[in-house]
């Protein structure tokens, strides 16, 4: 007997113990070998006449035999000569399992291997002993290739009529947690089949024993028959006009277990310095666990027809994780003997370039169709907020054309791009209001000067909102700015001179609320801002009275710990403020009471917690009941 090479046994030991929850792919790897080596014959037929067979004449066939406990594989591909078997299934000498072995010391690792493709080894995850019939082309003897496992193999002269490799697996014995007959079982196989290597492109067929009605009787009989178990031809391998809507729809459907269609196919064959097919579908509607954290994102990998991952989160960023479907990729090998970190550059590569697709496609959607582009908004925009804020501005470019916001001009949601267009020649900054709904926003008094002088707000709504625009600092050179902060600056010189000097007059009075609120304001001032309100809070520094709300709503955040630094804003042309003044001058002990309902006023109108109801309610009874 002959012992296999040192990392050979390694890894067939390691293959055999560590990888049990993938051992179905067993089915795959010897399948894509058998294709394999079909390509390989086929090809030469194209120029060797000798060959005698047509395209059609390929097939790998499977047979499972309960009683035996083997499953045999059969191709009539290329075959392999003696030194073909000894070189192909005795050794693993590729530079992958040098770097393999000193890299896969934790169980997460080697779990990353079952994924892309284990090779011909795998089949000792099911097999306790496997035998390899094969015939070369050209070759006139046969040799027959066995192995047990670990320990090492034989060689001996075998008989084979054909050109081609049959491959039998001694199914391991069941033990008290495993059992082993699933891989005998036609249906199992017929599944495992259709999961894995159903766009294998010649058929593999099985003889199926179905039961069926006889014909003019009630009785039934058992028929067998040889099925082909594949579809043989990738829906995305086409070329999209060969492809219907429906056909789409359909795939998408069945596949990706939806009950809507898609709202968005994104079909596309790439070249270049990454060369993939990519089939990817938006969905209509987010998934319930969508803004969950059991929701999983990633896309189907296939290498060249054959799947070798199911969701790889890899292919896709964050931002987009709601977008299904899968990848095809000859670049990628299905075997652990290349290089992991080869791997991992091609998939970047593609990562890379797919984003790009998906940005463009999504683009192309919001200019040609913005009622869909809105329902899809509807569905992910939260995602795509998300994206902004979470990369730290590195999205920026990938997302901020995406974006979408609720305009007061037009009553309906815009781009950035649409809002800068329309800014006036005078206007500096992208201006923006925070509330819980869209009403509400209208009605803040900060917003009133802003719309007087004829500037379009975005008003924001959800509470990454404006912690997305914070983190995008500006768009084309504009900066955004909170109708609510402290400097909006939007006076005249003259409206500036005019509020410089009722400040400067009513000083004392200001300075005495300031006192009297004690430290839940920084500043009492005349607002430059208010028209028909009597009050409003403002905020100063970067802390928004929004972002103070959304922070403390955290369930990590300790309720009411961040706080802004407000500023009470007061109209100087309101009735309330020449109220506000004489009781400066005649009764202090109420205008202090009356400081701190105009505080808790403002507090409501911004949709804050006012500190105390009760004092607030009490004192507002007894300015009622007042003669
Ligand atoms: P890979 O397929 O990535 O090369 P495997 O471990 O799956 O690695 O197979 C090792 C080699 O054994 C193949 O490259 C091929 O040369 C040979 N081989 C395996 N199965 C067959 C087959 N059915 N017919 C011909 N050659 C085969
Ligand atoms: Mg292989």
């Amino acid at each position: 007997m002959k012992e296999f090479k040192a990392e050979s046994k390694r890894l067939l030991e390691m293959m055999i113990n560590s990888i049990y929850t993938h051992r179905e792919i067993f089915l795959r790897e010897l399948i894509s070998n058998a294709s394999d080596a079909i390509d390989k014959l086929y090809f030469r037929s194209l120029t060797d006449q000798t060959v005698g067979l047509s395209r059609e004449d390929f097939r790998i066939h499977l047979t499972p035999d309960k009683e035996a406990r083997t499953l045999t594989i059969t191709d009539n591909g290329i075959g392999m000569s003696k030194e073909e078997l000894e070189n192909n299934l005795g050794t693993i000498a590729r530079s992958g399992s040098l770097s393999f072995k000193k890299e896969n010391d934790t169980g997460d690792d080697v779990n990353i291997i079952g994924q892309f493709g284990v090779g011909f080894y795998s089949a000792f995850m099911v097999a306790k002993e496997v035998e390899v019939i094969s015939k070369a082309f050209g070759s006139g003897e046969a040799w027959r290739w066995n192995s047990t496992g670990a320990e090492g193999y034989d060689i001996v002269p075998a008989q084979r009529e054909q050109a081609g490799t049959t491959i039998i697996l001694h199914i391991k014995d069941n033990t008290e947690e495993d059992n082993y007959d699933e891989f005998l079982d036609q249906y199992r196989l017929s599944d495992l089949v259709k999961r894995y290597s159903d766009y294998i492109r010649y058929p593999i067929q099985m003889e199926m024993s179905r039961s069926r009605k006889k014909e003019d009787s009630d009785e039934y009989e058992t028929v067998t028959e040889t099925e082909t178990l594949n579809t043989m031809i990738p829906l995305w391998r086409k070329n999209k006009n060969e492809v219907t809507t429906e056909e789409y729809n359909e795939f998408y459907k069945s596949k990706f277990m939806d009950y809507e269609d898609p709202l968005l196919v994104i079909h596309t064959k790439t070249e270049g310095t990454a060369t993939y097919d990519a089939l990817l579908f938006v969905p209509g509607r987010a998934p319930y666990d969508y803004y969950s954290k059991d929701y999983e994102k990633g896309l189907q990998l296939y290498s060249s027809g054959v799947l070798i991952m199911d969701k790889c989160a890899d292919l896709l960023p964050d931002c987009f994780s709601f977008v299904r479907g899968l990848v095809d990729s000859q670049d990628l090998s299905l075997n652990i003997s290349r290089e992991m970190l080869q791997h991992d550059r091609q998939l970047r590569l593609i990562a890379r370039s797919l984003e790009k697709k998906i940005k463009a496609e999504l683009l192309k959607l919001l200019q040609n169709d913005r009622e869909k582009y809105e329902t899809f908004w509807k569905q992910f925009g939260r995602q795509i907020k998300f994206g902004l804020y979470e990369g730290f501005g590195a999205n920026k470019d990938l997302l901020q054309d995406l974006v979408l916001f609720h305009s007061s001009a037009e009553n309906k949601l815009v781009t950035l791009e649409e809002y800068v267009s329309r800014m006036k020649e005078d206007q500096k900054q992208i201006f923006y209001a925070c509330g819980e709904s869209i009403a509400r926003v209208e009605h803040l008094p900060q917003t009133e000067l802003v719309r007087e002088k004829g500037y379009e707000i975005l008003y924001l709504t959800e509470d990454v909102d404006e912690f997305c625009l914070k983190m995008l600092h500006s768009f084309q050179d504009k900066e955004f700015k909170n109708v609510s902060d402290g400097d909006l600056n939007l006076e005249s010189e003259e409206e500036k001179k005019a509020s410089q000097q009722q400040t400067e007059e009513n000083k004392d009075l200001l300075s005495f609320l300031k006192e009297s609120l004690g430290d839940k304001v920084k500043e009492v001032r005349i607002s430059h801002r208010l028209k028909t309100n009597p009050v409003c809070i403002t905020s100063e520094g970067g802390l928004s009275l929004e972002m103070e709300k959304v922070l403390n709503a955290m369930p990590s955040g300790e309720a009411g710990k961040i706080k802004a630094e407000r500023v009470l804003e007061l109209n100087y042309d309101h009735p309330v403020f020449s109220v506000l003044s004489k009781l400066y001058e005649s009764d202090q002990e109420k205008l202090k009471d009356y400081a701190e309902v105009l505080y808790d006023q403002a507090l409501l109108i911004e949709g804050l917690p006012v500190e105390d109801p009760v004092a607030y309610t009490n004192k507002v009874c007894r300015l009622i009941s007042e003669k």
